[in-house]
């Protein structure tokens, strides 16, 4: 199998995704790939459209100002530099995607909760990336 050239780690910024970026980064090594780093915000004007009747913006600047320093955080950790930290606002799979052809990755590394049931139906992220990829995926398996 040929090795990766280039990895993409989306991560949501909780706790589990230092579980997913460990398996990222043995991947890294073992390929000796680069590694980039993606998180999307998920504007609110998407998620409440105009049912909520007030400006939003500033509540938008401080999500995006905290994501900032949690995603440098998180890049530190993994020795990822700046030029290969994404940040941006849309939908996850829809930006993971787009992301994914951009830096012309070949693999794209999620967590999967494995869910079940009623939460399976109505789908997931990981599921979402999965389909239409541009490159291979690897869905970390995280929580229970
Ligand atoms: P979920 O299905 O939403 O629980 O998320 C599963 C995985 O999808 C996470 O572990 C991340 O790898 C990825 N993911 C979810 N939300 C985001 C986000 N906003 N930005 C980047 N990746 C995300």
């Amino acid at each position: 199998m040929d090795e990766y050239q280039h990895i993409l780690v989306a991560v949501d910024l909780t706790e589990e995704s230092h579980h997913v970026a460990r398996r990222a980064c043995k991947l890294r090594t073992v390929s000796h790939a680069q590694i980039s780093c993606l998180h999307v915000i998920e504007p609110l004007s998407l998620a409440y459209g105009g049912d909520i009747p007030m400006d939003l913006s500033t509540i938008q600047e401080q999500i995006q100002e905290t994501a900032k320093i949690h995603l440098a955080e998180f890049a530190k950790t993994l020795s990822i530099p700046e030029e290969n930290q994404h940040l941006i606002f849309g939908r996850p799979e829809t930006e993971i995607h787009a992301m994914a052809n951009q830096i012309g990755a070949d693999l794209i590394v999620v967590g999967s909760h494995g869910r079940h049931g009623l939460a399976l139906l109505l789908g997931s992220t990981a599921n979402g990336v999965l389909h239409g990829a541009p490159c291979d995926v690897l869905a970390v398996r995280v929580g229970n």
